[in-house]
C-alpha cells in the first residue's frame, strides 16, 4: 500500500511540475505578442507623505490582461520576461507610459510630482543606448529628470563585476533619482548606500506587515529610518494596510507610506482624480 501510494505521489508530483513548466512555456510564448496586442496597461499606486497625507509620488506597476487566462501577476510574468528577453521592450514601454503620464499630471496639478518605475537588473545588461534614449525622451516631453525615480533591488548593487554600477551612476549624473526597493530583504551590504548616493529606501512590506510596538520589526524600521536620515535618504514604507501601521511609521519619522490603506494601484485616470482631490 505504502509503495503504491508513494508511486502515486511521485506521479502526482511530476504531473504538477510538468503543468507548471507547460504554463511557464505558454506565458513565455504569449509574452512575445502581448505588447503589440495591447494586453498591457500601467497602474499607479499613490505614495503618501505621512505627515501631511498628500500624494507626492506614485509607483508605476505593470498589469497584463491575458486574453484567455485573465490577469497574470507581474510577480509571475516579469521573471519569465527577464528569461526570454522581452523585458527590454516591455520595460521601455512601461517607462515611456509612466513618464508621459507623469508629465501630464505635472501640467494638470501644477505642483511637483514624482513617478517611480521598477527596473530589472537584466535591463541594465548591454543596451548601452538605454540611458541616452530615456534622457532624450524626458527632454522631449519636458519632464525634469529629478521627477523620475528608478526602483531597483539591492542585489543589483552587489554586481560589482558587471557594468550595472556604471549605468546607475550615469542615471544619477543625468539627474534621475534612485530608490532601493524591498529594502531589508536582500544582501544589504549597506556600503552601496554611500557609493550610489541613493535617494530613497523602500522598507519591504514584510517589515510593515508585522509592525507593532513590541515587535522586532518596530525596532528594525526605526533603525532603518535613523540610518537613512543620517545619510540624507528618505524612507518609503511599502504595504501600509492599517491605521496602526501608519501611526507607528509616523512615530518613528518615516517619510512616506504606500499601501492599500491609502489606495491600491489604480488606472491613470483614477490617479488623476485622487490627485485633484488632494489639491
Ligand atoms: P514591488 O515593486 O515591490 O511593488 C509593490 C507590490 O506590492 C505591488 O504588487 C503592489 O500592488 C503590492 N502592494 C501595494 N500595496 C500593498 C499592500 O498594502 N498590501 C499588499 N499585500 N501588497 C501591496 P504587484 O503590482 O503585483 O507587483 C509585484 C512585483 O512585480 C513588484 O514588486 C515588482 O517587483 C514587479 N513589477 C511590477 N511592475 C513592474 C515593471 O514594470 N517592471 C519590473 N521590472 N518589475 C515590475
Ligand atoms: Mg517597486
Ligand atoms: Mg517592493
Ligand atoms: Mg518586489
Amino acid at each position: 500500500v505504502a509503495k503504491s501510494a508513494g508511486r502515486g505521489c511521485y506521479r502526482f508530483f511530476t504531473k504538477a511540475m510538468q503543468q507548471e513548466s507547460d504554463f511557464r512555456i505558454r506565458l513565455s510564448n504569449d509574452l512575445h505578442q502581448a505588447l503589440h496586442s495591447k494586453q498591457f496597461t500601467v497602474h499607479y499606486q499613490p505614495i503618501v507623505e505621512l505627515n501631511t497625507g498628500h500624494i507626492h509620488k506614485a509607483e508605476a506597476l505593470l498589469r497584463w490582461q491575458h486574453p484567455e487566462l485573465g490577469a497574470v501577476s507581474p510577480a509571475i510574468f516579469i521573471p519569465i520576461a527577464e528569461d526570454n528577453g522581452t523585458i527590454h521592450e516591455i520595460g521601455n514601454w512601461v517607462f515611456t507610459q509612466a513618464v508621459n503620464q507623469a508629465a501630464h499630471i505635472q501640467s494638470l496639478i501644477g505642483r511637483d510630482f514624482q513617478i517611480t518605475v521598477n527596473k530589472s537588473p537584466i535591463q541594465f545588461k548591454g543596451h548601452d543606448e538605454i540611458i541616452h534614449n530615456w534622457i532624450t525622451l524626458l527632454n522631449d516631453i519636458n519632464l525634469p529628470a529629478k521627477n523620475v525615480v528608478v526602483e531597483i533591488t539591492e542585489g543589483i548593487l552587489m554586481d560589482v563585476v558587471g557594468d550595472i554600477p556604471d549605468k546607475l551612476l550615469a542615471f544619477r549624473e543625468a539627474g534621475i533619482k534612485i530608490a532601493i526597493d524591498d529594502f531589508g530583504t536582500g544582501y544589504s551590504s549597506l556600503s552601496y548606500l554611500k557609493k550610489f548616493d541613493v535617494d530613497y529606501l523602500k522598507i519591504d512590506q514584510s517589515f510593515t506587515r508585522h509592525l507593532s510596538l513590541n515587535a522586532p520589526e518596530f525596532a528594525l524600521c526605526e533603525a532603518i529610518v535613523v540610518m537613512a536620515h543620517r545619510l540624507n535618504i528618505k524612507v518609503i514604507a511599502e504595504g501600509v494596510e492599517t491605521e496602526l501601521q501608519r501611526e507607528l511609521l509616523k512615530l518613528i519619522g518615516c517619510d512616506y507610506g504606500q499601501g492599500y490603506l491609502f489606495s491600491k494601484p489604480v488606472p491613470a485616470a483614477e490617479l488623476e482624480i485622487l490627485l485633484q482631490k488632494d489639491l
